[in-house]
């Protein structure tokens, strides 16, 4: 009898195998996620991303072709030309998505990130979108409707208008709420974000002038030129609350930080927790900041932002929907990894950690080093190529940045190139890290933030935890320092002046 085969056995048997082969591959695959960002909080997604064995879409546009987010991803899809137009168009990202076979999108902070359209396309093409539902970004985003919510659950706030008629009609309104609560008071963009879209009005007579600037700029900047009135709290610190909530409602919070220290509206140094807050107030705060979550069906992780008048009432301002840069200090101080957690709750799980089991520890300083003349108001310093990068490293630093020796910055993006975290079981502790971190810390081609940050943590206001949001216009001598700090940096400045390169090394 013949062992052979028949030739048609023979071929069925390979169909066999091949169908076989596809199939396990199939199995094998890797689910994706793709990450609708760019710069440091890509890379800091992408990570954790790979941490859960699930892989990395990376987009981005021509600017963006020698980030250091898509080499590190598992896969990089360009959008296009932008610059930011294709970041935030909503087609392309989820086309990305759809052809990669992404099941979820994580759209980090900025560009799609607090856009209720977005996350309702991926809801409409059954994508996950990794934050909370798009009903939820819509009425949060809105800031008149939000302190709405928040004026139902008993939440403190100071006194606002609802949104201002257009001309003359609004302008009689303004004035009004002027002579109520007295000056001075803040103009607000009601669907604002960013810093942007705020005026502050000293007295009656400038709100002619100022009224139709801030109605225009809000139309500018967000589509939407609704404006509202706040009344201004003088002196106040900026305190967040960093909250987390599953699909079953279950919320908890990861302690307090404080944002005081700004430039425009907008953060530069942010501090876990909030220094200088007795213990009863510091939980006052956090749990304000659960029932405020819980009134607006939060899902996903948030922040609860709340302004801290000197005489110790504190205000809700708004929940930010997102991811925000500076959840880093919330981390250190807690251990929770926050972006694993969101995906893990975007992908259906349940927290399993109660309040009771989160324990804070220490204190955590974050620096946002950004690629910015301070002296120069602030100017970016985009367009420049990083001719020296060394980054400190040891016992309680973390670096999240995407910048590398050779790397040219874009111009048309942020400028923020790395973020310094610095953890220190003492206030004390923590301050002396820092200092000795932006001493040894090299970065020449552009001009950074990292000079100023070496004056500021040095000033006795800052170590005493005595700031609030007026802090760098009350404290002009932090802009009087020298660009090059110690002997090192001004060699390696020389240096790379000469050689205008350094080795393609890559560190945080
Ligand atoms: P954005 O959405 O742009 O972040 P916020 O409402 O959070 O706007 O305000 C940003 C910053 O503007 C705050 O951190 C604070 O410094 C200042 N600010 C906003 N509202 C007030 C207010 N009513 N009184 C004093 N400062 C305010
Ligand atoms: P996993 O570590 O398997 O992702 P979880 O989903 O429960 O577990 O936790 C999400 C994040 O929270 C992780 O970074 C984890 O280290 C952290 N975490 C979990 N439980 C606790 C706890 N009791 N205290 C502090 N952090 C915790
Ligand atoms: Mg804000």
């Amino acid at each position: 009898m013949s062992n052979q085969l028949s030739r048609s056995t023979k071929q069925k048997a390979v169909q066999l195998k091949k169908k076989l082969k596809k199939t396990l591959e199939k199995t094998l695959k890797k689910t994706k996620i793709l990450v609708a960002n760019r710069g440091e909080i890509a890379i800091r997604i992408i990570r954790a991303i790979q941490e859960l064995n699930y892989e990395a879409v990376a987009i981005y546009e021509t600017p963006d072709n020698e980030s250091r987010h898509i080499r590190i991803a598992d896969e990089a899809v360009w959008i296009g030309d932008g610059p930011r137009a294709d970041y935030l168009n909503i087609d392309k990202v989820i086309d990305a998505a759809i052809n990669s076979e992404a099941i979820a999108i994580h759209p980090g902070y900025g560009f799609l990130a607090e856009n209720a359209d977005f996350a309702r396309a991926c809801e409409d093409a059954g994508i996950i979108f990794i934050g909370p539902s798009s009903g939820v970004i819509d009425k949060l985003g809105n800031k008149v409707m939000a302190r709405q919510i928040m004026a139902e659950a008993n939440i403190p706030m100071v006194p606002g208008s609802q949104n201002l008629q257009a001309g003359d009609a609004g302008l009689a309104e303004a004035a009004e709420f002027g002579k109520k609560y007295g000056y001075p008071i803040m103009l607000k963009a009601t669907s604002g974000g960013g810093g942007r879209g705020i005026r502050r009005i000293e007295k009656e007579e400038d709100l002619a002038e100022q009224y139709p600037i801030a109605r225009s700029e809000a139309k500018a900047a967000f589509n939407d030129d609704s404006v509202y009135l706040e009344k201004v709290v003088v002196q106040p610190k900026h305190v967040e609350v960093q909250i987390i909530a599953d699909k079953n409602g279950k919320t908890v919070h990861l302690g307090t930080r404080d944002c005081s220290i700004q430039r425009r509206n907008q953060k530069l140094v942010e501090i876990a927790p909030a220094f200088h807050l007795s213990e009863a107030q510091n939980n006052e705060i956090c749990e304000t900041a659960v029932t405020a979550a819980k009134a607006a069906g939060y899902f996903n992780a948030g922040t609860v932002e709340f302004l801290l008048a000197p005489d110790g009432n504190y205000y809700f301002m708004e929940i930010n929907t997102r991811l925000q840069v500076e959840h880093t200090v919330s981390e250190m101080i807690t251990g929770i990894d926050i972006v694993r957690t969101q995906i893990k709750l975007a992908m259906g799980k349940e927290l399993l950690f109660d309040q009771s089991d989160i324990k804070m520890r220490g204190h955590a300083i974050e620096m946002r080093i950004n690629a910015e003349d301070p002296k120069n108001n602030f100017m970016p310093e985009g367009g420049k190529t990083v001719r020296v990068y060394r980054s400190p490293g040891g016992y309680g630093v973390r670096l999240d940045g995407f910048c590398y020796q050779g790397f040219t910055i874009p111009q048309v993006y942020d400028s923020l190139l790395v973020k310094m975290t610095v953890f220190g079981w003492s206030w004390n502790e923590t301050v002396d890290r820092l200092k000795r971190c932006l001493t040894n810390f090299v970065i020449t081609g552009p001009k950074t933030t990292i000079p100023f940050y070496l004056n500021l943590i040095q000033d006795p206001d800052f170590q005493n935890g005595e700031f609030d949001t007026s802090f760098l216009e009350t404290h002009e001598h932090l802009f009087d320092y020298d660009e090059d700090r110690t002997e090192v940096n001004k060699l390696a400045r020389l240096i790379a002046e000469i050689h205008h390169k350094g080795e393609n090394t890559y560190a945080a």
